[in-house]
C-alpha cells in the first residue's frame, strides 16, 4: 500500500476563482431560481426574507438574515418543491431625502445606484432570488397599487382626515407614527425630544380590525410566543366599564358645607334629596368599577371640555388649569409622561356617584391624559397606586370597599390591610346591595345596573390607536386626493392614476411637504365638477409599502391589480417569513391589518399573510451592536474578499443558533474556510475516478468499513433533514458535516481507491456535496460538476436517510501492537473473526503501526480487544 501525502499535485481551494466563475455561470441562467407558474403540479413553498432599505450597503445583519433564508429555499428546491423566492426594495423614505440635501444628488439617483449596489452584493453572496418578481417600492409600477389601495379604503370608511395632535419631529421635520416616539425622543434622532403639534392628517382605521388583530394571534401557532405578546400589548385590550357622573349645578348647591369646606373640596358630601345637575355629565371609563363606592373624587384631564366651562367662569382656576398644561407639556417634550410629578386643583364643583349618590369633587390633574380613554377617571385612592399617591398629597378621603377573600369569615379588619389594596380576587364591602359579592362577579353586576339604568355600560377599550399616514414628506407614495371648493375631499379616478411624484424637486428640511412647493403638481382639475382643485401634498407613511409588498412579488408585472388573484391563491401564505424582531408590531400588525382588508375587498382568501415567522439574533461584536460610532462595524465585502462568500455565510450560520446573537469572530470565518479548504481537496481526489464509468472488478471498500462510512453518512443526512424541519439548528448541522468529513478523510485512500468500482464510495461523495449546497453554494456547485453532475445542484433531489444503515450495530474495538494502544476500530457488533481482522489491516492507524515489520501473530479476545505481535 502506498503511503499518502505528497503524491499527488497540491490541490489548493481558491474561493475567489470558484466563487466569480460560478456567478458568471449562475448570470447566464435567468430561470435558475424561477418559481414555477400556479399551475405547477409541484407542492409549493414561499420563503421570505424582509426587504431591506437601500442604504447603499449591506451589512452583517442582512448576510445572516439572508443565508438563514438562501439556505432554506435551496433546501426545499431539492425536496421538490416549487420555491417561491422573492427580494425587493423598501426604496422610499427620509434617508434619501436627507442624502439629497447633504450630498446634492436626486433621491431617486441615490435610490438606484443604491440598489445597484446592493444587488451585486447579493449576487456575490450568491443568494437564490427570483429576480424576475423584484419589486421596487418607489416606482410608479408598485405605488399606483399603494393609492388604489389608498382610494378604496377611503369609499369604504377606512381612510380618513382629521385634526390631530401629533408627534413632530423638527429633525424629520414630519409627523412620527406613536410607535417611532421612543421614550419621548424620535426614533431616527435619538437626541430630538418629540413636539406636540395640531395637523389635519390622513389615518387608517385600523381598529375596527382590532378585536379580529387580536383572536387571530391565537391561530399563528408557528410565531414566536414573544412577537406574539408584543402584538397582544399593543393592541391592549381591556374589559371594563362606562360611567356618567353627573355634574352637580353649582349655582345652587345644598348649603350643607361652608366655605371653607368647600375651598378645601377632598371631602365625599352625603347624598341630599332633589340635587339639581347642570345637564352635562362626566362619562369615566373604569376596568374597576367594583369599587366605584370607594370613589372619593373626580379627576379631568386639564384639556377636557367641562374643564375649559369651569376655567370660563373662573379666571383663577383658568391659570391654575394653565401651569397643569405648561407641567404635561414638559412632560412629554422630556420622554416621561409616565413619570410626571403630580399636582392637581379643585375646581369647587361636584359630581354625583350614580351608584351611591354621594357628591364627589371634581379635580383636574396633570397626570390625566386627554388622549387617553375619556380624558376623565373616578379616584379610587384606597385601591388604585396612582388614586392612592394624588390622595395622599392632597389629603383626600380614602374608603376601603373591597377586602381580600381570606378575611370571609372576617371582621371588617382593613386597618391592618397595607393602601392601596389592588388585588382582583377580593370580596366587596361598604358597597350597598353589591356587598359581599367577589369582584369579578360584582363587576358584571355593576355594569349591568349601570345599563339598565341608562348612566353606564360594559365597553370594550383597546391601546391600538388608528394608524397615522400622512406624512410631510417628498419621498413617499403622494395620497391621491383633491380639494374642490365646491365638493370637498374628491378622490382622483382610477384611470388617473398613479398620481406621479414629480423628479424636478428642491428638498429642504423646512416649510412642510416640499410638493405644496411645486405648482404643476398642486393645481389640478376637481373630477367631479371641472373646477380648479388643489392636490393633496402630503405622501403615505412607508410602512404603507412593506404592508403588501408581498402580495406583489407572486406577480410583479401584473397591471390589472396590484397583483394576479390565481398566483396570490396558489402562494399564499407565506410558508415561511424572516427577520428582525424590531419589526414585530410595526411592519408584521400593519401587514396583519392589509391582508384583512384585501380579504374584505375580495382580492384575496386567506385571513392572515404569514404561516410561519422567524426572528434571527443580531449579528453583534465583541458584545456590543455593530456601530459606527463604536468602530466595530464588520464589512460583509472585508470577508468575502478575505475568505470567499461561501466561508462567510456558512459561518453566519455556523457560530451561533439562528435565534441568538452572533458575536463575530474573525478567527471563525477563518476556521470555515479552512474546512471547505479540507472537504474541497478530499473530493478533488475523487472526481477524476467518478467522472469515470463504473468498472467491475476493481477496489471495493472493506464492508466494516463501508458499514461504518454509510452509517455515519446516513446519520448526518437524518440529523440535517430534522434540523431543516425543525429548529433550524444550522450551527450544529453544520458541524455534522465536518464530522462526517473527519470520518471519511481517515479513511481518504481507501475511498479514493474504491470510487472506479465501488457505488458506495462513489455515493459518500456525492452526497456529501449535497449536504453541503445549502450552507456553501458555490463550493458545492463546482465540486457537483467536478464529479460529472449534469443538472443544477439546486434541482438535485436532497439525499434520503436510511434508517436501516443509520442504526448502530457497531462495535469498538481497541488495537495494540505489542501491547500498545494504536487504534479504536469500529466494526459491525455480529462481526466474524476472519472479517473483523480484516477490518483492522484495512485500517489507516494499524498499517502504519505495523508498517515494514513482521506479523507474529494476531491475538484476538473476543468482544475486548486484538493484540498485533510484530518483530523487525
Ligand atoms: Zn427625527
Ligand atoms: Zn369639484
Amino acid at each position: 500500500m502506498a503511503a499518502t501525502g505528497g503524491a499527488s499535485p497540491e490541490i489548493r481551494y481558491n474561493p475567489a476563482e470558484i466563487e466569480q466563475r460560478w456567478q458568471q455561470r449562475w448570470a447566464e441562467l435567468p430561470d435558475l431560481y424561477a418559481a414555477e407558474p400556479a399551475s405547477s403540479s409541484k407542492p409549493k413553498y414561499y420563503v421570505l426574507e424582509m426587504l431591506p432599505y437601500p442604504s447603499g450597503q449591506l451589512h452583517m445583519g442582512h448576510v445572516r438574515n439572508y443565508s438563514i433564508g438562501d439556505a432554506l429555499a435551496r433546501y426545499m428546491w431539492m425536496q421538490g418543491y416549487n420555491v417561491l423566492h422573492p427580494m425587493g426594495w423598501d426604496a422610499f423614505g427620509l434617508p434619501a431625502e436627507n442624502a439629497a440635501i447633504k450630498n446634492n444628488t436626486p433621491p431617486r439617483a441615490w435610490t438606484t445606484s443604491n440598489i445597484a449596489a446592493m444587488k451585486r452584493q447579493m449576487d456575490r453572496i450568491g443568494l437564490s432570488y427570483d429576480w424576475a418578481n423584484e419589486v421596487t417600492t418607489c416606482l410608479p409600477d408598485y405605488y399606483r397599487w399603494n393609492q388604489w389601495f389608498f382610494i378604496r379604503m377611503f369609499e369604504r370608511g377606512l381612510a380618513y382626515r382629521k385634526k390631530s395632535k401629533v408627534n413632530w419631529c423638527p429633525k424629520c421635520c414630519t409627523v412620527l407614527a406613536n410607535e417611532q416616539v421612543v421614550n419621548g425622543r424620535c426614533w431616527r434622532h435619538e437626541d430630538t425630544i418629540v413636539e406636540q403639534r395640531d395637523l389635519e392628517q390622513w389615518f387608517l382605521r385600523i381598529t375596527n380590525y382590532a378585536q379580529e388583530l387580536l383572536d387571530d394571534l391565537d391561530k399563528l401557532e408557528h410565531w414566536p410566543e414573544k412577537v406574539r405578546t408584543m402584538q397582544r400589548n399593543w393592541i391592549g385590550r381591556s374589559e371594563g366599564a362606562e360611567v356618567d357622573f353627573a355634574v352637580e349645578d353649582a349655582t345652587d348647591a345644598p348649603d350643607d358645607e361652608d366655605a371653607a369646606e368647600r375651598h378645601k373640596g377632598t371631602t365625599v358630601l352625603p347624598a341630599v334629596e332633589d340635587i339639581k345637575t347642570t345637564g352635562s355629565k362626566i362619562t369615566v371609563f373604569t376596568t374597576r368599577i367594583d369599587t366605584i363606592y370607594g370613589a372619593t373624587s373626580i379627576q379631568l384631564a386639564p384639556e377636557h371640555l367641562l374643564v375649559k366651562e369651569f376655567a370660563a367662569a373662573n379666571p383663577q382656576l383658568a391659570e391654575q388649569v394653565n401651569a397643569l398644561l405648561e407641567q404635561q407639556k414638559q412632560a412629554r417634550e422630556s420622554g416621561d409622561i409616565g413619570e410626571i410629578e403630580k399636582h392637581g386643583v379643585y375646581t369647587g364643583h361636584h359630581a354625583i356617584n350614580p351608584f351611591s349618590g354621594e357628591r364627589l369633587p371634581i379635580w383636574v390633574a396633570n397626570y390625566i391624559l386627554a388622549e387617553y380613554g375619556t380624558g376623565a377617571i373616578m379616584s379610587v385612592p384606597a385601591h388604585d397606586e396612582r388614586d392612592y399617591d394624588f390622595a395622599k398629597k392632597y389629603d383626600i378621603e380614602m374608603r376601603i370597599v373591597i377586602l381580600p377573600r381570606r378575611r370571609e369569615d372576617g371582621h371588617g379588619d382593613t386597618e391592618s390591610e397595607s393602601l392601596p389594596y389592588t388585588e382582583e380576587d377580593s370580596l366587596l364591602i361598604n358597597s350597598g346591595e353589591f356587598n359581599s359579592l367577589g369582584n369579578q362577579e360584582a363587576q358584571q353586576k355593576m355594569a349591568a345596573f349601570a345599563e339598565e339604568n341608562g348612566f353606564g355600560k360594559p365597553t370594550i377599550t383597546f391601546r391600538l390607536k388608528d394608524w397615522g399616514v400622512s406624512r410631510q414628506r417628498y419621498w413617499g407614495t403622494p395620497i391621491p386626493m383633491l380639494y374642490c371648493e365646491k365638493d370637498g375631499i374628491v378622490p382622483v379616478p382610477d384611470d388617473q392614476l398613479p398620481v406621479l411624484l414629480p423628479d424636478n424637486v428642491e428638498i429642504t428640511q423646512e416649510g412642510g411637504s416640499p410638493l405644496g412647493k411645486i405648482p404643476e403638481f398642486l393645481n389640478a382639475t376637481c373630477p367631479k365638477c371641472g373646477g380648479p382643485a388643489r392636490r393633496e401634498t402630503d405622501t403615505m407613511d412607508t410602512f404603507v409599502d412593506s404592508s403588501w409588498y408581498f402580495y406583489r412579488y407572486t406577480s410583479a408585472k401584473y397591471d390589472k391589480g396590484p397583483f394576479d388573484p390565481e398566483a396570490t391563491k396558489y402562494w399564499f401564505p407565506i410558508d415561511q417569513y424572516i427577520g428582525g424582531v424590531e419589526h414585530a408590531i410595526l411592519h408584521l400588525i400593519y401587514s396583519r391589518f392589509w391582508t384583512k382588508v384585501m380579504r374584505d375587498l375580495g382580492l384575496i382568501k386567506n385571513d392572515e399573510p404569514v404561516e410561519r415567522l422567524f426572528t434571527q439574533g443580531m449579528v453583534i461584536k465583541n458584545g456590543a451592536k455593530m456601530s459606527k460610532s463604536k468602530g466595530n462595524v464588520v464589512s460583509p465585502d472585508d470577508m468575502i474578499a478575505r475568505y470567499g462568500a461561501d466561508a462567510t455565510r456558512m459561518y453566519s450560520l455556523f457560530a451561533a443558533p439562528p435565534d441568538r446573537d452572533l458575536d463575530w469572530q474573525e478567527d471563525g470565518v477563518a476556521g470555515i474556510s479552512r474546512f471547505l479548504g479540507r472537504l474541497y481537496r478530499f473530493v478533488m481526489k475523487a472526481a477524476p475516478g467518478i467522472r469515470q464509468p463504473i468498472v467491475a472488478n476493481g477496489n471495493q471498500l472493506h464492508p466494516a468499513i463501508a458499514a461504518v462510512l454509510e452509517r455515519k453518512l446516513h446519520q448526518t443526512i437524518h440529523k440535517i433533514t430534522q434540523d431543516f424541519a425543525g429548529r433550524w439548528h444550522f450551527n450544529t448541522s453544520i458541524a455534522a458535516i465536518m464530522e462526517l468529513l473527519n470520518l471519511l478523510v481517515e479513511h481518504e485512500d481507501a475511498i479514493v481507491s474504491a470510487v472506479e468500482s465501488d457505488v458506495r464510495a462513489r455515493e459518500l461523495m456525492t452526497n456529501l456535496v449535497l449536504l453541503l449546497s445549502p450552507f456553501a453554494p458555490y463550493l458545492a456547485a463546482e465540486l457537483w460538476d467536478q464529479l460529472g453532475g449534469t443538472s443544477a445542484i439546486n434541482k438535485a433531489p436532497w439525499p434520503k436517510a436510511d434508517p436501516g444503515k443509520m442504526a448502530e450495530l457497531t462495535i469498538e474495538v481497541p488495537v495494540q501492537v505489542n501491547g500498545k494502544l494504536r487504534a479504536v476500530v469500529q466494526v459491525p457488533a455480529d462481526v466474524d473473526q476472519e472479517t473483523l481482522q480484516e477490518a483492522i489491516m484495512a485500517d489507516a492507524k494499524v498499517q502504519a503501526a505495523v508498517a515494514d515489520k513482521q506479523i507474529v501473530k494476531v491475538i484476538i479476545v473476543p468482544g475486548k480487544l486484538v493484540n498485533i505481535v510484530v518483530k523487525g
